[in-house]
C-alpha cells in the first residue's frame, strides 16, 4: 500500500501535497454532484471530497469499507474547529476499494446508544469506536510509564506460571484440571504472591510483572473474573521506602498520563481513623463530611435502638448534611436502605429545624443529650442528621456507604481533583461469625507489627499488621505489606488462620521449606491495572479499559465462553458432568 499520512495528520500546512490515505469509511454524504467521505484510522479522521469524475467508483461505497484514496489537500471552505484535521479535506483523484464490510449492527462513533451486551458480542466494532481506542492508548501508557519506572529503579521483570497452586487471597480459584494427573488440579493464580517471594528468596531484589490474576468472585462494574495487576516485589527496603517508590511510580504515570504534577508523599491515615472519620478504608477525600462520633452523648440512652446496637464493642456514629432538608420520608427511607445494606441494623434520621430537633427518634432523648449532639455535632437550622449505633466497624462502614453516596449525588468534590493516600496499620485479622475462625485482613504472608506481636494469642483481633492500601478518589488502586519471613512466624500465622498441620503442609510445605534457606526481609505491593486505566480515562466500568471485557454475568457475548466442551476432552480431563 502507498499510504502517505494518517488520518489524523494533514494540516493547513499541508495543502497543495498530493498524498494516499487509507481508513475506514466513517461517513459518507452525497452533495449534489459531490460525495463526501469520513475516513477514520486510528489517528484521526479526513475529509474526503469526491467529484463528478469519480461518481461511479464510490457509487457501491458504504459505512466501514476501507478505502484508498489518492488526492490533493486543499484548504476547506467550510471549516470544522471540531475535527483536527477540520481546515483541510483531500480532493480525490483516485479511490480504490480495498474491502467491503457488511453494514455494522451500530454506529461506529463516540455517540451510541447500542447496548452494552451488543457492543461486547461486536467488540472489533465497538473497539473501533475513536473514544474506546483512546482510552486503550491511554492504558498502554500508563503501562509504558510503569515499565520505564522501575527499570530506571533497577527492578527485573519475570513472569510467573498461569498454571499454578492455589493462592489465598480471599476468592474463590479457578480450577484447571490436568489430564496427565487424574483427578489433580491447577488454579489459576488469584496473584503471583508465593512466587514473588521466593524470587526474593531467589535473591532478585527487585521484581515486577504486570501480571494477569483469576479471581471467581461476582462481578461488580469495577471487578472483573481476570484482571491485571502491576505485582511489585523488593527485599531489604522498609515501609517507608516502598510506599516512597510507589509514590514515585504514581507521580511518574500521572505526569506522562495526565500531565498533572501530583503531590509527594501522599497523605497517610491508620486504618482505625479512616473509618472513625470516614467510615471506609478506601475514603474519598475529595469532600469533608466527616462521621462523627456519639458513643459517650448517647452512652447510657433510653433509647432501645441505641442501646441494644452499642453492645461491648459498639459506637454510635453520625453524619450531618446540610443540603437535604426536603429529604422527603421516602427518601429518608432509601437511605436507611442502604445504611442496612452496609450493615447497620438500623439508621436514625433526624431533621434539625427551628433550633429543635425533629424526627420519630427525637421524642426519646433527654434534653441533655440533645444539647450534648447539637454541640458536639455543629449542628444547625436546616441540618439532617443520620445517625446508626452497632458494631464499631459495621457502625462506620454504614455511614460511610451514606457519605460516598452524598458525595455522588451532591456532586460534593471536583471529578478533576486526584486524590492519593494511604492506609496503614491494618488489622492482621478478620474474625469470620460464619466460619467461626480468623481470616487474614489482607493475606497470610503480611507480617504483623511488632509492637502487636504479644497480643497473638491473647487478643487477635488487636494485633495490626505492616499492610497498606493506596487509595485514589474513593478507589483502592493497591495494596500490599511487609512479608513475613520467619518460618516459624510464617506456621503460627497458618494455625492462627485454624488451618491444620496437614493442611499447612499440603498447601504450603514449599513455601515454608523455602522461607528456612535465608529469606531476606521483604515487601512489594500490587496495583490494580485496570483499576487505574479506568481512573484515568475518566471511565465508569473497568470493561471500557478491557480490550476483551466478560460482561456483567461472567460472559464474554462475543465468544461465548464459557462454554460446554466435548465429551471426548472431558474424558480425557477424568471430568463427569453431573446434572443439578
Ligand atoms: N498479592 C497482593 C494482592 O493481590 C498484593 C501484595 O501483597 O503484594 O492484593
Amino acid at each position: 500500500m502507498n499510504r502517505t499520512h494518517t488520518n489524523g495528520e494533514l494540516r493547513l500546512t499541508d495543502v497543495g501535497k498530493k498524498v494516499t490515505l487509507l481508513g475506514w469509511v466513517a461517513k459518507r454524504r452525497n452533495l449534489g454532484s459531490l460525495v463526501f467521505i469520513d475516513l477514520r484510522d486510528r489517528y484521526g479522521i479526513t475529509q474526503i471530497v469526491c467529484g463528478d469524475e469519480l461518481t461511479e467508483a464510490v457509487r457501491t461505497v458504504r459505512s466501514e469499507y476501507i478505502l484508498e484514496v489518492t488526492g490533493t489537500v486543499v484548504e476547506r471552505q467550510d471549516k470544522n474547529p471540531k475535527m483536527e484535521t477540520g481546515d483541510i479535506e483531500v480532493k480525490a483523484e483516485k479511490v480504490t476499494i480495498v474491502n467491503t464490510a457488511e453494514l455494522p449492527p451500530f454506529i461506529i462513533a463516540d455517540e451510541t446508544d447500542a447496548l452494552e451486551e451488543t457492543r461486547l458480542k461486536y467488540r472489533y466494532l465497538d473497539l473501533r469506536r475513536p473514544v474506546l481506542q483512546k482510552k486503550l492508548f491511554t492504558r498502554a501508557k500508563i503501562v509504558k510509564a510503569m515499565h520505564e519506572y522501575l527499570d530506571a529503579n533497577d527492578f527485573i521483570e519475570v513472569e510467573t506460571p498461569v498454571l499454578a497452586k492455589s493462592t489465598p487471597e480471599g476468592a474463590r480459584d479457578y480450577l484447571v484440571p490436568s489430564r496427565v494427573h487424574p483427578g489433580c488440579f491447577y488454579a489459576l493464580p488469584q496473584s503471583p504472591q508465593q512466587f514473588k517471594q521466593l524470587l526474593m528468596v531467589a535473591g532478585f531484589e527487585r521484581y515486577y510483572q504486570v501480571a494477569r490474576c483469576f479471581r471467581d468472585e461476582d462481578l461488580r462494574a469495577d471487578r472483573q473474573l481476570d484482571f491485571t495487576q502491576l505485582d511489585i516485589e523488593t527485599s531489604f527496603l522498609s515501609q517507608d521506602e516502598i510506599l516512597t517508590l510507589t509514590e514515585g511510580l504514581l507521580k511518574k504515570v500521572m505526569k506522562d498520563v495526565k500531565g498533572i504534577d501530583i503531590e509527594t508523599p501522599f497523605r497517610r491515615f491508620k486504618y482505625v481513623d479512616a473509618m472513625n472519620m470516614y467510615g471506609s478504608d478506601k475514603p474519598d477525600t475529595r469532600f469533608e463530611m466527616k462521621l462523627q462520633d456519639l458513643t459517650e452523648v448517647f452512652r447510657n440512652s433510653e433509647f432501645k435502638a441505641f442501646a441494644e446496637g452499642l453492645g461491648p464493642k459498639g459506637a454510635i456514629k453520625a453524619i450531618v448534611t446540610d443540603h437535604c432538608e426536603n429529604y422527603s420520608r421516602k427518601e429518608q427511607d432509601k437511605l436507611t436502605d442502604l445504611a442496612k445494606k452496609n450493615g447497620a441494623k438500623g439508621l436514625v434520621v433526624l431533621k434539625y429545624e427551628n433550633d429543635t430537633l425533629e424526627g420519630s427518634a427525637a421524642k426519646f432523648f433527654s434534653a441533655e443529650e440533645i444539647e450534648n449532639m447539637v454541640k458536639v455535632l455543629g449542628v444547625k437550622n436546616g441540618d439532617l442528621i443520620m445517625i446508626v449505633s452497632g458494631e464499631w466497624r459495621k457502625a462506620c462502614s454504614a455511614l460511610g456507604a451514606l457519605r460516598s453516596h452524598f458525595g455522588k449525588t451532591l456532586h460534593l468534590y471536583d471529578p478533576e481533583i486526584f486524590d492519593f493516600l494511604w492506609i496503614t496499620e491494618f488489622p492482621m485479622f478478620e474474625w469470620n461469625e460464619e466460619d467461626g475462625r480468623y481470616y487474614s485482613e489482607h493475606h497470610p504472608f503480611t507480617r504483623p507489627m511488632d509492637e502487636d506481636l504479644t497480643y497473638l494469642d491473647s487478643d487477635p483481633e488487636r494485633v495490626r499488621s505492616c499492610a497498606y492500601d493506596v487509595v485514589l478518589n474513593g478507589y483502592e488502586l493497591g495494596g500490599g505489606s511487609l512479608r513475613i519471613y520467619d518460618c516459624n512466624m510464617q506456621q503460627k500465622i497458618f494455625e492462627l488462620l485454624s488451618l491444620t498441620d496437614e493442611q499447612i503442609k499440603d498447601r504450603f510445605g514449599f513455601f515454608i521449606d523455602a522461607l528456612k534457606y535465608g529469606t531476606p526481609p521483604h515487601g512489594g505491593l500490587a496495583l490494580g491495572l485496570d483499576r487505574v486505566a479506568m481512573i484515568l480515562t475518566g471511565s465508569e466500568s473497568l470493561r471500557d479499559v478491557i480490550a476483551f471485557p466478560k460482561n456483567a454475568n461472567a460472559k464474554d457475548p462475543m465468544s461465548d465462553a464459557p462454554d460446554k466442551v466435548d465429551d471426548k476432552q472431558l474424558e480425557e480431563l477424568h471430568i463427569k458432568i453431573v446434572a443439578d
